[in-house]
Formats: structure tokens, C-alpha cells, sequence
């Protein structure tokens, strides 16, 4: 094999092999991998522009029964700080988030195993009727999963109803690696790789928004990060013929573990989480390995810090992310990561890095009442 040659079918829109990412992700380097992700940026999206996003994650409840071990959000229903946020708190919560110029809220929680279906169609008709303009990114494929467990129901009449209630996007967490191999490792009791991606292709049938979202530095092999690329290219092909509906993005990070069972596990010492460098050769096999199905890959500032999230657009990255203004589960497994960001700082940044910032919805479309 030849990087270049491999490298050239990827910028030409033709899909590359296991074997050939394998190849390119151990063999090439990093400029020249930057130069072609950076190239497949330029065809697939303006390349003056960078996008961002206004909104702020909440995170509805803490109690969980599926205790991954990199996690340390968490906590059982007993413990002192377990919580389920009353709807005076949401409230609170969006009301601020809507006064910063917010047009969404993503709602994720732990699996609650007493919160049955009710509550949750409780909650979203509730947050339809007191802010119609907010848009509901609301509950990961495992929630869905453990919501099919306590109900009995299948997941496409579970999103059904959820969908009645308000619901329009699915978060892509919990896919962390999606290749079986390493969730049995480190969260066992979570759903499998081939259950997200159904989940999420339910949720392409019905008409949801979704995203798609991968995590690093679980002491993984290449092989297993090229195959959690190739899991998703082959859904988001699927979905695309069949609904013409699919994941809108992608994002990777690293691993936060300092504070989890996982890095207290001292046989794990120095093999968890990625290195700038390692982050920065993921995702520009990120944009090389997906394409030509995927259009917008995201920076992560949160856990690589602004700089590096400055430096991620020009190895493939089109977007920013989002505010977010708070984060508790990424943030409580480590005392690194940056919890949020305001919306002055964001465009900074961008325009320190040379291009325009586009204010967008959760579709990329533009948000109506642009901020920049
Ligand atoms: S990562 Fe999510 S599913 Fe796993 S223990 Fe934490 S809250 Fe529960």
C-alpha cells in the first residue's frame, strides 16, 4: 500500500477499506493527513466559514444503574447526591439559556430505573408549550434503550411517543467506541454497538435529527477506532438511502478518566485518554474514513482546550461546537476539561483562527436572529 494513493481516493469521494484506514492511521503522517482532511473540508463545506451553536446541555437526572466504569456522573438512587431536576430548575435553566441567544437544549440523563415513559412525555409536552421556540435534543439511544426495558415496548413506539410529545433530536452519546470488543471492557452492562446504531436508525426512519459522537483513550488499537468509523459510515449509508435522513455530524474526543473507576485502576496507567496528537490524527481519519457520507465534523474545546480546538479546523473540522454553558458528565470524570463557553468568546476564537463564525441550528442551517 501507498498512503498517497489512498489518501487521493479519499479527497476523489471514494470510500477506503478497513485494511487501507488501518494503514493510513498507523503509516501516514500527520500532514499529510491533515492535507487531505483539510482538502475533503474545503469541497464539503464553505471554507471560510466555521459554525457554532447556541444551547446548553442538561443533564435531567444522575441516577444510573448501568455504572460505566469511565464514569463518575453517576450515582445510585440512594446516594445523598442523587438527583431528578424538578421542572422549576429547567425552567431556570432555559430561561437563561434563551436570554444568551440559545436555540436548543440537549437533555440527557443516567438510566433512572423508576422514570417511566409518563414522566418523560410529561416533561417534553411540558417544555413544547413553555418555550416553543427551543428545540428538543432529548435522551441517547441507551435512555431510549432503558425506557424499551421499563416499558416493554419496542423503540420505534417508544420514540413514537416521545416524538408526540415534542421530541426532535437524539443526541449522539453513549457511543463511545462502538466496536463490542471494548464495551465489554468498560461498560458492560450498556447497551451493545449494534443496539445504538439501531436505535439511531429508527430514529433516521421517523424523521429525527441525530448526531454521532465517538470517544478515545480507552487503551484501544487502531483497528478498533477504524472500526467504529466504519460501523457509522455503513449506517449513514443505509439511512441515507433508505430515509434520506442520517447522522447531521460527527465529534470525537478523549477519554476523561482521572477521576473515574477506570483511571484509578492502576494496570491503566498511561494507556488511557489521547495525547494533542493523537486527537488531531483521529480526526482527520475521521474526515478522511467518512467521507463522502458525512458532512460536518465538530471540534471538541471542552476536553482538548480552545487552542487545540483552533488548530482541529484545519485537520477537518467545519464547526465549534456549542456553548453548551454547562456540562456535568465529561467534566466530573477529570479536573481539566473547560465545563462552558460564552458566545463573544466562541467567535473570538474562530476569527483569531482565520474564518467567519456562523451562528447555526442543530441542522447547520442558520439560526434566524444570527448572533454574528
Ligand atoms: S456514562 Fe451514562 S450510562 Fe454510563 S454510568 Fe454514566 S450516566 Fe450511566
Amino acid at each position: 500500500m501507498h498512503y498517497p494513493d489512498i489518501l487521493n481516493k479519499a479527497v476523489n469521494d471514494q470510500e477506503i477499506s478497513f485494511d487501507e484506514g488501518v494503514y493510513l492511521y498507523k503509516e501516514a503522517p500527520l500532514e499529510a493527513l491533515q492535507e487531505a482532511a483539510n482538502q475533503i473540508r474545503i469541497k464539503k463545506t464553505n471554507p471560510s466559514e466555521v459554525t457554532y451553536l447556541i444551547d446548553r446541555n442538561i443533564n435531567y437526572t444522575n441516577v444510573c444503574i448501568t455504572n460505566c466504569k469511565f464514569c463518575n456522573f453517576y450515582r445510585t438512587g440512594d446516594h445523598e447526591g442523587a438527583y431528578v431536576l424538578s421542572k422549576d430548575i429547567l425552567r431556570q435553566k432555559i430561561e437563561e439559556t434563551i436570554a444568551v441567544g440559545g436555540t436548543r437544549i440537549l437533555m440527557q440523563g443516567g438510566h433512572h430505573p423508576d422514570l417511566k415513559l409518563d414522566w418523560y412525555l410529561d416533561i417534553l409536552s411540558w417544555l413544547r408549550k413553555e418555550f416553543p421556540s427551543i428545540e428538543l435534543d432529548c435522551f441517547s439511544p441507551s435512555e431510549i434503550d432503558n425506557l424499551c426495558v421499563l416499558e416493554n415496548q419496542d423503540a420505534e413506539t417508544i420514540l413514537k411517543a416521545l416524538i408526540g410529545a415534542g421530541l426532535q433530536g437524539l443526541p449522539g452519546g453513549g457511543a463511545e467506541l462502538l466496536d463490542d470488543e471494548i464495551r465489554q471492557k468498560v461498560s458492560p452492562k450498556k447497551i451493545s454497538g449494534p443496539r445504538w446504531l439501531e436505535i439511531m436508525e429508527i430514529a433516521h426512519k421517523l424523521g429525527l435529527k441525530t448526531s454521532s459522537s465517538m470517544v478515545i483513550g480507552f487503551g484501544e488499537k487502531v483497528e478498533n477506532r477504524i472500526k467504529h468509523f466504519q460501523l457509522l459510515r455503513d449506517q449513514q449509508k443505509e439511512s441515507l438511502k433508505k430515509y434520506n435522513n442520517a447522522f447531521i455530524a460527527f465529534i470525537a474526543w478523549p477519554l476523561q478518566y482521572e477521576l473515574t473507576p477506570l483511571g484509578k485502576q492502576s494496570q491503566n496507567e498511561g494507556k488511557l485518554g489521547a495525547t494533542k496528537e493523537d486527537y488531531l490524527r483521529n480526526l482527520a481519519m475521521a474526515r478522511i474514513f467518512l467521507n463522502p457520507y458525512y458532512t460536518n465534523i465538530q471540534a471538541s474545546w471542552p476536553t482538548m482546550g480552545f487552542k487545540v480546538a483552533q488548530e482541529a479546523l484545519s485537520y477537518g473540522a467545519n464547526d465549534f461546537g456549542s456553548t453548551m454553558l454547562e456540562e456535568n458528565v465529561v467534566s466530573q470524570a477529570s479536573t481539566k476539561t473547560h465545563k462552558y463557553i460564552l458566545v463573544d468568546d466562541i467567535c473570538k476564537l474562530i476569527t483569531e483562527a482565520g474564518y467567519t463564525p456562523i451562528q447555526r441550528v442543530t441542522d447547520y442551517s442558520k439560526a434566524q436572529s444570527s448572533h454574528s
